[in-house]
């Protein structure tokens, strides 16, 4: 019998966490980690503790009370921890075959970090190249050991890193027709600094238990994403994970509607990111408006848009080539594309590319990816010194958190900085958005954005003072919309796309507003059934 649980994501967006049931094949759709839950109880400075394992995320209910699933190594010692969660509703003992991830975002794949380190991920070779180079470039974070784990060992009463073991590699079984090949063999058995790892190679991966798996690309706001479909006893279950129609890989969702629709599914599980929003500015528009700008910008421009969201940075990347400047990016941003060259050969390696130069930032220690990106790029590095010599020559992608090099490189008056990333959603975001005001005005910069980011401010009563929309003069500040591109289909998009695929049972997942599907969905033949956190649904 088939059964589906949803034990996060459910009335929210992301954290996904997807338990499917069949027989005796067990896996999940995403292990995500739940943003809005975490946001309940935690912050910047209040995390939940290493030194506690599994006890915080557990208790503060960030991750399903389920025994067997979990790192033994991450029990926090001196407790019985399921003495204490095996009273909390849904506490189940369970053993898994595996987690299908639809993309690279955190609130997708982070919370894999927890998971033992033998349950096989399966996931599209781009999805699991860009969570090693994620890994590896970035602050070592419990909460974010997606390729790899470091083990962690009992010091009196607290957790703490093994000084002397290894990093463990996870199993990850491509959905690919072919393995890579040896540099991407090479690229992912490599350890990041001096631990060394202890990898498990690369495999390719067809069926999940006993079930027949099959991935389609789609277009989203990070390059890899996939749905995924598992042929289950009841017929075919799919996912759609996160995915849009508006950005350069839109076909890729309408050829996975077509390939979705012909499977007759049993039951389609979808997002609904923005639902009751129009269909925004796509991906093109955002270049044509972020060219215009550029076109008439004298000195820097810094173009600002989320780490990982690659389309973008081709944007400016073409934006750059037709304007005469350099794309100068950080030395993470270097390591993830030549990630993504190895999981994908045939697309262009940008860290090649004449055009593309490296932004090098003096660091205290130089770790082994650091080594890698620095010997890739060779004379292709770029100082301080020389962009605040040459500002017109440059366009320099940062973001809100690179702000404290301006002191360094000094943006001359005039220069311009491009936000292209999402508005504020929460209280603090709205707070940066107000510092990233402030250091505009010190540095005599202009601002070219989105304007709800603007009006919002104003609506609360909370603009700084010296807000450029508020008091600089006309023509310093461009309002958009226009300089970012969601990485979600609108809601009618969503309804055209699940009545053409028509599965029996449409479970909404990844929205604030399941009911919505209700509605749009009345009379069309397709049931729609909305998931209550941690309690299965026998389907169909
Ligand atoms: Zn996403």
């Amino acid at each position: 019998m088939l059964s589906l649980t949803a034990y996060s994501g459910v009335a929210q967006i992301g954290g996904n966490q997807v338990l499917v049931e069949d027989g005796d094949t067990r896996f999940f759709f995403d292990f995500g980690l739940p943003y809005a839950q975490r946001y309940l109880y935690f912050e910047e400075y209040l995390n939940p503790r290493p030194g506690a394992g599994l006890l915080d995320p557990l208790e503060m209910g960030l991750l399903p009370p389920l025994k067997g699933i979990y790192r033994d190594d991450l029990e926090p010692p001196g407790s019985d921890l399921w003495a204490r969660f095996s009273s909390r509703p849904g506490f189940r003992e369970l053993s898994v075959d595996g987690v299908l991830l639809s993309h690279a975002h955190m609130d997708h794949a982070g919370y894999i970090s927890f998971l033992r380190p033998d349950i096989p991920i399966y996931t599209s070779p781009t999805t699991a190249f860009v969570l090693k180079a994620m890994q590896d470039s970035g602050k070592s974070d419990f909460e974010k050991e997606t390729c790899y784990i470091v083990p962690r060992r009992a010091n009196g009463y607290v957790l703490a890193a093994d000084k002397k073991a290894k990093a463990q590699g996870r199993p990850y079984r491509l959905l690919a027709p072919d393995r890579p090949g040896p540099a991407a063999d090479q690229f992912w058995g490599s350890a990041p600094g001096g631990r060394g790892l202890d990898g498990v190679p690369l495999d390719l991966g067809q069926h999940v238990g006993g079930l027949r798996v099959r991935h389609f690309p789609v277009d989203h706001s990070i390059p890899g994403a996939c749905a995924l479909g598992v042929e289950t006893s009841a017929g075919w279950v799919l996912y759609t994970g996160d995915l849009r129609f508006h950005g350069r890989r839109g076909r890729s969702t309408r050829q996975f509607v077509e390939a979705a629709s012909a499977l007759r599914p049993v039951v389609l599980l979808g997002e609904g990111s923005n639902v009751g929003e129009a269909a925004g500015t796509t991906e093109e528009e955002v270049y044509a408006n972020a060219r215009r700008v550029v076109d008439g910008v004298r000195g820097l421009v810094v173009a600002d848009f989320a780490p990982r969201n690659v389309e973008r940075l081709q944007a400016f990347h073409r934006i750059a080539v037709e304007t005469g400047r350099k794309l100068l990016l950080l030395d993470r941003d270097i390591y993830l594309l030549r990630a993504l060259h190895l999981a994908e050969p045939s697309a262009p390696d940008l860290t090649a590319d004449p055009c593309v130069r490296l932004y090098n930032e003096p660091r205290a220690s130089e770790p082994g990816w650091l080594r890698e990106v620095r010997s890739w790029v060779g004379e292709r590095m770029v100082s301080r010194e020389d962009i605040h010599r040459d500002q017109a020559a440059f366009i320099l992608c940062f973001s809100f958190f690179d702000l404290n090099e301006f002191p360094s490189l000094r943006p001359a008056p005039g220069s311009t900085y491009v936000h292209s990333s999402s508005e504020a959603y929460n209280e603090e975001q709205a707070m940066d958005f107000r510092r990233l005001l402030n250091w505009l005005e010190h540095f005599g910069m202009d601002f070219v954005g989105d304007s709800h980011l603007h009006h919002r401010f104003r609506d609360t009563g909370q603009c700084p003072s010296g807000c450029p929309f508020c008091s600089a003069p006309q023509g310093t500040v461009h309002l958009g919309p226009g300089f970012h591109a969601s990485g979600h289909a609108s809601g009618g998009e969503l309804v055209e796309m699940i009545k053409a695929i028509h599965p029996k049972v449409f479970v909404p997942v990844h929205t604030e507003k399941p009911e919505y599907f209700r509605e749009a969905l009345a009379g069309t033949g397709i049931e729609v059934h909305l998931p209550q956190a941690g309690v299965p649904m026998a389907l169909p």
